[in-house]
C-alpha cells in the first residue's frame, strides 16, 4: 500500500515538474498531436521605418508593437527582390526568383497583359503544408499570374480571395497616371477581386479591402479551429494608389499613409484577438513582414525607410530589409534579433516543423531558422544577394555589403558599375554613407568568391515576366 502511494507522488511529481517546465521553455510546440499552424501577413510596400517599434515618430501601430515585445523582432530580415513579383515568388517557393524564371530588367513585375506566372513545378509553402494535411488560404495580393494555371488554387491553396496583381493596375481612362494615383477614386483601377477562379466585383472597392480580408482571415482561423492551418494575408496596402475606410480617414498625424497603416495595424489586433478567443495563440507562428521597401518618388504618400537610404526598386538596403516580426508566445522566444533572415528561409522553418521533407531536386536559397525563433541556435545565413531584374547589384557577407552595381530605383536607366565596389559595414553604418572599400580589398575579395560561387549554381530558365 505505502508503495503504491509513493509511485503515486512520484507519478504526479513528475507531470508538474513536465508542466512547469513545458510552461516555461520554448522551442518545440507543446501539443504533439497537432504541428504548428503559420501565418504570414505581407505588407506592400511598407518601409523600414513605418512601425512605431521600428522607430516611426507618428504612426501608431500599437498591436504590431506588442507582437514585437512579445516575439521576436528581427533587424536584418530581407526579401529576395525590391519589388511585388519576385519578392512573393521567392517567399513562397524559398528559392531566389532568378531559379523559376520570376524576375527581369525589361518587366520588373507581372503585369494585366502578361502571359506567365509561377511555374507549374515550383513548391510553395502552402503546397508543401497542405501535402501534409494542412488547410491552406491566400487573402490579398497574389501577383504570380492570374492567368488561371498560375492562381493560388493550382499553387497549393484550398481558398483564395483578393486581387490577382497590384491595386493601380488596369487603370482606366480618366486623369494622368500621377494624379490617378495621388487623387484616387475607385473607378481609376478596374482591378478584379476574385473569389477562388471567379471574378467577384470589378473595380474591387479598394475603400473596404483591408477590412474585408480581415474578415475573411478571421473565418478562416475559426473554421479551422480543428486542423492545422497556412494563411497567407498579403494585404494589398499601403501600395499607391492608397485607400482606407472611413474609420480611419485622418486618424493619423502621417496623413492618409499613416491612416492606412493603422488600419493594417487594427487587422493584425483582430487576428490576434482571433488566435487568442480560439486558444490558437498556443500553436500558431505569426509572422509579419513587407515585399519591399517604400515606393520614394510618391513622397508623402509613400512610406519611410527610417534610418536606410533607398526604397522599393533599389538594391540599398531600404529596398529589401523589412520591418520583421515573428510572433507565438508558447514557442517563439522573445527578442531583438540582429542575425541575418530572409523570407525565402519560411519555406524550410514551416517544412521542418511541419515534418515534411522538401524534395532535393532543386536549388533552395532559404534556411531553417527555427533554431533563432526558439533561442537555441543561430541563423545559419551568413550571405544576402541583391537581386535587381536578373542580375546581382550587391552582395551582403556578414555585416560586410558590396556594391557591384548601382542605379537610382525608378526614372533612369542608368547603371553605374562600381569597380573597385562600394563597401559598407553595415552592422556600422546601417545607412550606407561611408565609402570603406579602400581599407577592406581582403573583404571585397571575398565577397567576390560568394558571389562567383553562387553564380555556378544559376541555370538559365524560361523568362515568366517577359512573355
Ligand atoms: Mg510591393
Amino acid at each position: 500500500m505505502k508503495r503504491i502511494k509513493t509511485n503515486q507522488i512520484i507519478v504526479v511529481a513528475i507531470f508538474i515538474f513536465g508542466t512547469i517546465w513545458n510552461q516555461n521553455s520554448f522551442g518545440a510546440p507543446k501539443n504533439n498531436s497537432q504541428t504548428p499552424n503559420f501565418i504570414i501577413i505581407f505588407a506592400d510596400d511598407m518601409g523600414y521605418g513605418d512601425m512605431g517599434t521600428f522607430g516611426h515618430p507618428t504612426i501608431k501601430t500599437p498591436h504590431l508593437d506588442r507582437l514585437a515585445f512579445e516575439g521576436q523582432k528581427w533587424t536584418n530580415f530581407y526579401v529576395a527582390a525590391p519589388v511585388c513579383t519576385p519578392s512573393r515568388a521567392g517567399l513562397m517557393t524559398g528559392r531566389l526568383p532568378i531559379r523559376s524564371g520570376m524576375c527581369s530588367e525589361k518587366r520588373r513585375v507581372l503585369f494585366p497583359d502578361s502571359n506567365g506566372g509561377l511555374p507549374e513545378n515550383e513548391i510553395t509553402i502552402a503546397t508543401a503544408l497542405k501535402g501534409a494535411g494542412y488547410s491552406t488560404a491566400c487573402i490579398g495580393k497574389w501577383h504570380l499570374g492570374h492567368h488561371s494555371q498560375f492562381l493560388p488554387g493550382n499553387h497549393g491553396f484550398d481558398y483564395y480571395f483578393g486581387i490577382p496583381y497590384s491595386n493601380d493596375m488596369d487603370r482606366i481612362d480618366g486623369p494622368d497616371a500621377q494624379v490617378a494615383l495621388t487623387h484616387p477614386k475607385i473607378d481609376y483601377f478596374n482591378v478584379p477581386l476574385m473569389r477562388n477562379n471567379e471574378i467577384v466585383e470589378r473595380p474591387a472597392d479598394q475603400t473596404t479591402i483591408t477590412k474585408r480580408y480581415t474578415r475573411e482571415a478571421i473565418n478562416f482561423i475559426q473554421q479551422n479551429k480543428e486542423k492545422p492551418f497556412f494563411l497567407y494575408l498579403a494585404h494589398s496596402m499601403p501600395h499607391m494608389p492608397l485607400f482606407r475606410s472611413k474609420e480611419f480617414e485622418n486618424t493619423s498625424l502621417r496623413g492618409i499613409y499613416g491612416d492606412v497603416i493603422q488600419e493594417l495595424d487594427w487587422s493584425v489586433g483582430k487576428i490576434v484577438n482571433t488566435l487568442k478567443e480560439t486558444g490558437l495563440d498556443k500553436n500558431t507562428i505569426v509572422v509579419f513582414t513587407s515585399d519591399n521597401g517604400p515606393w520614394l518618388i510618391f513622397r508623402e504618400q509613400g512610406g519611410s525607410a527610417g534610418l536606410l537610404s533607398g526604397g522599393k526598386g533599389g538594391t540599398y538596403e531600404g529596398g529589401m530589409r523589412e520591418p520583421t516580426i515573428f510572433w507565438s508566445p508558447e514557442i517563439i522566444q522573445p527578442g531583438v534579433i540582429a542575425e541575418l533572415g530572409t523570407t525565402m528561409d519560411l519555406l524550410p522553418t514551416f517544412a521542418k516543423l511541419a515534418n515534411v521533407t522538401l524534395p532535393n531536386d532543386r536549388v533552395y536559397d532559404g534556411y531553417d531558422i527555427f533554431p533563432v525563433l526558439s533561442g537555441t541556435g543561430h541563423s545559419k545565413r551568413e550571405v544576402v544577394f541583391y537581386y535587381r531584374g536578373t542580375e546581382i547589384f550587391a552582395v551582403r557577407k556578414g555585416a560586410y555589403k558590396a556594391h557591384f552595381i548601382t542605379q537610382p530605383e525608378y526614372g533612369s536607366n542608368i547603371k553605374t558599375i562600381q569597380d573597385p565596389p562600394l563597401l559598407f559595414n553595415l552592422n556600422v553604418d546601417p545607412s550606407e554613407k561611408y565609402n570603406i572599400a579602400e581599407e577592406h580589398p581582403e573583404v571585397i575579395e571575398k565577397i567576390k568568391q560568394v558571389l562567383a560561387e553562387h553564380l555556378q549554381t544559376v541555370i538559365s530558365v524560361e523568362n515568366q515576366l517577359e512573355k
